[in-house]
């Protein structure tokens, strides 16, 4: 039964960043909304886990863009407690640390005589016989950097992060990520160093709330409730109903209410939970071929083993990319650099160390402790930290973190996005949510976008990061 209190404008699954934004935008417009999460804080893989007097992002978050409308949502919401902050973030390669983005002498220095003169054999071998076709990340990257420092710098990191070979990741996340770098131009620039290109490879500076990016979201959440919005956490988006393609309610559950199933009924909804997800959970059932396609679409997930250690700061980067092939570890934040106050106490650092997974591997099972384990014994074997300095720690798993852009993933995302396109009131929004790798901006405008759409504009919210200026030149 309908009443006051279970009806709104607007309903958004998921309270990130991209259902945070689309919300803000609704009620400055004075829509009533609701949103349901499903988590017991909100902020999405954008969130900061307080553990101890320290604070730990899952990954980092830097805020960076080239949107005025993000930037200008971002510093209204924190004001002064939004730090600008240096970046270094190097990668770190059999007990040596090398540049990111790739500066030549650093690179030749670090590798030494011979493995330098075959960098550079290799790079004029390809240039001479380039792959003829740039589908898939490898031939992309060899064709740009050589296959042998394509193979010291690239391959190993990129396998563990998407955990399947090279060769069958699709060339189009790479080039949005690293567009106009190369060997060449790596070389250019270092010798003849040009401000534009210095802009578009290697911004320096990023912005950084305080405490996290769960700064951020918490006001922002604040600023939603003090304009009237709803948000209501532990609470899933478990039914979407709909009738000839219009969603009249969703049926939801809070985790602490035993057996309740509530509905809410709403004018639009966004979604920003699995694009995965939400086709399965359409009642009555989207088509078998549609459901089979959402089932080919796959998602790598990621384990953050974070750490305090009583230690001495152990290096001055915001993370480092750990490319050595000995250890399964992919990344290492340091919050300390991240921001200070990230760290309340002198003697401690707090370090998040990154597996990439995939859901319900042998790696995602394995038990809280033994992961806290493996990542003290990897960073003890890496030289970057002792376990003997342990003094306490969590881990957070993070499903469906990176869309895993595959041979046929365009192919399955078409037919789900083509279903989708027929609901009159239901938008998909964000990274999982649109099965896109969007950054915290991108996912950002999709909320603002979608909103809009509500209002009487006409976005096509697809096109939000598919023009490549959008991104900066960056591994993440
Ligand atoms: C390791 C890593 C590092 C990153 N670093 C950066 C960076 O440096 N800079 C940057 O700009 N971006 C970064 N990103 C990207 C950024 O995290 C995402 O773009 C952003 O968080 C996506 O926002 P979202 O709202 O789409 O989704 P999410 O943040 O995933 O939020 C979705 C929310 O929906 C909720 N939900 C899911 N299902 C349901 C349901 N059925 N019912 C109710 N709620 C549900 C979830 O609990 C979650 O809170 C990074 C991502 C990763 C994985």
């Amino acid at each position: 039964m309908e009443n006051k209190t279970n009806t709104a404008d607007v309903i958004i699954f998921g309270a990130g960043p991209s259902g945070l934004a689309g919300a803000h935008e609704l009620v400055i417009h004075d829509k009533k909304i609701i949103i349901f999460e499903k988590d017991k804080q909100v902020g999405g893989i954008s969130k900061t886990v307080k553990f101890k007097d320290c604070y730990f992002d899952l990954g980092g978050h830097r805020f960076f863009t080239k949107s005025k409308r993000v930037n200008k949502l971002w510093n209204k919401t924190l004001g002064d407690n939004f730090l600008k902050r240096p970046r270094l973030s190097r990668i770190y390669y059999r007990n040596k640390f090398f540049n990111y983005p790739i500066k030549p002498l650093n690179a030749f220095k670090g590798l030494g005589l011979i493995n330098s003169i075959q960098i550079l054999f290799s790079y004029l071998l390809i240039k001479l016989f380039p792959y003829k076709k740039e589908d898939t990340f490898e031939e992309w990257t060899s064709n740009r950097f050589g296959k042998k420092l394509y193979k010291i710098f690239f391959k190993t990191y990129t396998e563990k992060l998407w955990g399947i070979p090279c060769t069958e990741i699709q060339a189009e996340w790479v080039a949005q990520r690293i567009k106009g770098l190369s060997l060449l131009s790596a070389v250019k620039n270092a010798l003849l160093p040009d401000k534009k290109s210095k802009i578009k490879t290697l911004i320096n500076e990023f912005k950084y709330p305080k405490y996290g990016p769960g700064m951020m979201y918490n006001k922002m959440t604040e600023d939603i409730k003090q304009m009237g919005g709803k948000i209501y956490t532990e609470t899933e988006v478990l039914k979407i109903n709909h009738t000839n393609f219009t969603v009249d309610s969703v049926t939801v559950k809070n985790k602490n209410a035993e057996a309740i199933e509530e509905v809410f009924y709403a004018k639009n909804f966004l979604s920003s939970m699995p694009i995965t997800t939400l086709v399965k959970r359409l009642s009555p059932s989207a088509p078998e071929e549609v459901i089979q396609a959402a089932n080919n679409l796959t998602y790598r997930s990621f384990i953050a083993i974070s750490v305090i250690l009583k230690a001495p700061n152990p290096f001055p980067d915001t993370w480092i990319y750990i490319h050595s092939p000995e250890v399964k570890m992919g990344r290492i934040q340091n919050f300390k650099n991240w921001s200070p106050h990230m760290v309340t106490n002198d003697e401690q650092v707090a370090l998040g160390l990154e597996y990439f997974c995939t859901e319900n591997d042998e790696l995602w099972n394995m038990k809280d402790e033994d992961l806290i384990k493996l990542g003290l014994e990897e960073l003890e074997k890496i030289h970057l930290g002792k376990k003997e300095t342990f003094v306490d720690g969590f881990v957070a798993r993070v499903p469906k973190a990176y869309p895993v852009y595959d041979r046929t993933y365009n192919k399955n995302l078409e037919v789900v996005k083509n279903y989708l396109d027929k609901f009159k009131n239901l938008q998909p929004i964000g990274r999982y949510g649109m099965f896109k790798y969007n950054n915290m901006d991108h996912s950002i405008l999709t909320g603002i976008y979608a909103s809009e759409n509500i209002l009487g504009k006409e976005h096509n919210i697809w096109q939000v990061n598919a023009d490549q200026e959008y991104h900066e030149q960056t591994k993440k």
